[in-house]
């Protein structure tokens, strides 16, 4: 046998009024992440599942079946090189501003997968590549995003971000000082 699967996962902590990120390490024994903020635990039930599976699914911690994936790429840092790039300009004939944009490609073309879930944005990482899930589709998004599909434990990928909550009742934001959310079915 190779060795086990293993995989990093990352995603917000569900407890109402946090939303604070928890990360770890998954293997096969891991059955819950303890959120450092609030101390809540997360129980992730198909662990073993996700591990197993090829492409990756589902999501350990909503249930959600489907996850897209993207580089793994900080915008951010690809923008500084350019900008470095062009600053440095005048003084190198612009041949600085080439070579940015070829560092800058260069490492989008290395750097790894990240997986994300649809529905509770729960980010894997360290997978093989053969196990990455399809890129991301805008239609599938829109299902989670406007309430129409919903994850087994759906109450996962809203209660934490709050800017999620509208997910919840999948109508119009609730207003300050309206009080709880309303059960689900
Ligand atoms: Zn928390
Ligand atoms: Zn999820």
């Amino acid at each position: 046998m190779s060795t086990p699967a293993a995989l990093d996962l990352a995603f917000a902590c569900p407890a109402p009024d946090c939303g604070e990120s928890v990360e770890g390490r998954l293997t096969a024994g891991t059955a819950a992440m303890t959120c450092s903020a609030c101390q809540t635990e997360t129980t992730l039930p198909e662990t073993e599942a996700l591990l197993a599976s090829r492409p990756l699914t589902p999501c350990p911690v909503c249930g959600c079946t489907e996850l897209y994936s993207q580089r793994d790429f900080n915008r951010k840092v690809g923008l500084l090189i350019v900008a470095i790039g062009c600053v440095l300009g005048p003084w190198t004939n612009w041949i600085s501003v080439v070579v940015a944009i070829l560092i800058d490609f260069a490492l989008w073309m290395t750097v790894p997968q990240v997986a994300i879930c649809y529905s509770c944005n729960a980010q894997f990482r360290r997978f093989a590549k053969d196990r990455r899930p399809g890129d991301f589709d805008i239609a599938v998004h829109d299902v989670y995003k406007f309430g129409r599909r919903f994850a087994p434990r759906r109450e996962r990928a809203v209660a934490g971000p709050k800017v999620l909550h509208e997910l919840w009742t999948g109508g119009p934001k609730p207003g300050p000082g309206s009080g709880p959310l309303p059960p689900l079915p």
